[in-house]
């Protein structure tokens, strides 16, 4: 096993949780709990314009539902401390997570960053700058109609003489001028960038809050982070960071920058394609398992000939591997995702898959709300199973089982190449059999009803398919036989007569 690896994921909350960033955290976390180290989430919530109350919130709930557990992260009291508190009752009490420095928000660590911008500053690393947006904007459109992209120097300021105690920012040197930054990246592998290209990105802002980059380095060190997981996007970022590990002395993590993630028409992820955020799929009827597994094979494979494709999160965790995952953008393909997530649905025992369908049921009118209810749904799910790619499938195939029925149209209780009269002859036929018939169960109803098709010289489905549809209503359900004897002997009765005086006519 390779050494311990400590990883974090980091979000901006400034919306829903995106399904790609879902999947960079789960290679961060496969990669921790593969090694026997440790993932956490620390909220950078630095950008005071994007930041969107709520967001962070439904971003820790959106881990405790898929099951992504965590070694750190905001607490109680830190999310209660956020502006628009973010406290929920799934957060973890402060003192509960062990080893990794907090506060896991970046407001909450505001002293930190000016004390290491001032550090650069001190040290040659980094200077003040003070040019207002406006200047700022009027200097990059003049480089743009040269031709030029912007590349902020120190020689292009437009006062020199900034005090420390009047609004100003700081902006990293990025050095030597005309050199090149290397490093090693373990997807897309040794990297060069021209340090001309690179800008003096700013570093802390005139409001007293950090940059993300500056954030970052200083965190992703202080908190002993080993690998930084994140989407290639952030490539182009990636040499200000190095530059400023190299500036503090810090040894470096290892980078690993995620290939993109496109739909099947190999354009960039959009809701055109369809869902996007965590909740979005969850509230769809996919399963945590089935999503996780999803994700985790966008880009990774266990290699080596292995052709495994479903895997339980302990499978995932035993086999993944950082260097397996592959430098091209991955497919999202929401068939494969829907496969999956039947493959995990069939994977459930009875009584899970029951508890999982009630809140989808609810949503659909179906209250599973006394004992009884529950011990119906207990009964039904075996039969379900194998028909359901999602959570959502259940409600259409079970409803008649909760509440009556609506007795059919005339014509689905005429049997395929079937009269009026013959259908209403092995109506009536079945009734008598189910009236009296012992034990009524599942196979041996099965037994006895199609010994009455040779009787009444009717093929299976010309019986079956009047028969379903008088006691559901519905002409695709569960097995037949098993549905029966779920409904009961009783409630098969009563649909089967109205289905019998629906085709009967008055008097006859
Ligand atoms: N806050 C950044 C984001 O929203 C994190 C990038 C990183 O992981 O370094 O994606």
């Amino acid at each position: 096993m390779t050494a311990k690896a400590r990883t974090r994921f980091a979000p901006s909350p400034t919306g829903e949780l995106h399904i790609g960033g879902v999947r960079t955290a789960i290679f961060s976390w496969l990669l921790a709990r593969h090694t026997g180290g440790e993932f956490y989430i620390r909220i950078e919530d630095t950008d005071r314009e994007r930041y969107v109350p709520g967001a962070t919130r439904r971003i820790l709930e959106a881990f405790d539902w898929l099951g992504i557990d965590l070694d750190g992260g905001p607490d109680h009291d830190e999310l209660r401390a956020m502006p628009s508190n973010e406290d929920y009752p799934g957060a973890l009490d402060d003192g509960e997570y062990k080893g990794i420095p907090g506060p896991f928000v970046q407001s909450q660590r505001l002293p930190l960053y000016k004390q290491w911008a001032e550090w650069l500053v001190a040290h040659g690393y980094a200077y003040r700058a003070a040019e207002t947006p406006e200047e700022l904007s009027r200097m990059r459109a003049e480089a743009q109609a040269r031709g030029q992209t912007f590349v902020f120097r120190e020689e292009m300021r437009l006062r020199t003489d900034v005090r420390p105690d009047e609004p100003h920012v700081i902006r990293m040197r990025v050095l030597p001028r005309d050199g090149q930054t290397e490093f090693d990246d373990l997807i897309r592998g040794h990297l060069t960038f021209d340090n001309a290209q690179v800008d003096d990105q700013v570093l802390l802002k005139m409001d007293g809050f950090p940059t993300y980059h500056l954030a970052v380095v200083v965190d992703d060190h202080l908190q002993g982070v080993t690998h930084v997981l994140r989407g290639d996007d952030w490539l182009p970022s990636a040499p200000k960071h190095v530059l400023l590990y190299r500036y503090f002395g810090w040894p470096e993590p290892r980078w690993a920058h995620l290939p993109n993630v496109l739909g099947t028409d190999g354009k960039k992820l959009s809701k055109r394609h369809g869902a996007q955020s965590v909740f979005e799929f969850r509230d769809q009827g996919y399963l945590p398992e089935a999503l996780i597994n999803f994700l985790a094979l966008l880009g990774w494979a266990p290699g080596g000939g292995d052709e495994q494709n479903v895997f339980t999160r302990d499978e995932l965790i035993a086999k993944f591997s950082i260097e397996r995952v592959g430098s091209s953008p991955a497919t999202f393909d929401y068939n494969k995702l829907d496969w999956l997530n039947g493959v995990h649905i069939r994977r459930l025992s009875d009584a899970d898959l029951a508890e999982r369908l009630i809140p989808f049921l609810e949503r659909a009118g179906i209250c599973i709300d006394s004992p009884a209810r529950r011990e119906l749904l207990l009964k039904i799910a075996p039969h379900i199973k194998e028909r359901l790619k999602k959570l959502t499938d259940a409600a259409p195939l079970v409803d008649f089982f909760f509440a009556d029925i609506s007795t059919p149209p005339m014509d689905a209780l005429i049997g395929p190449k079937m009269d009026r009269q013959s259908s209403l002859e092995a109506l009536r036929a079945t009734y008598r059999l189910v009236e009296s018939f012992e034990p009524f169960e599942d196979a041996p109803l099965e037994q006895a009803m199609r010994a009455l098709c040779a009787e009444l010289q009717l093929k299976p489905t010309q019986l079956f398919t009047i028969v379903r549809n008088a006691v559901t209503g519905k002409p695709v359900t569960p097995p037949l036989f098993a549905t029966m004897a779920i409904l009961g002997r009783e409630t098969c009765l009563t649909r089967l007569a109205r289905a019998i005086s629906c085709l009967q006519s008055p008097g006859e």
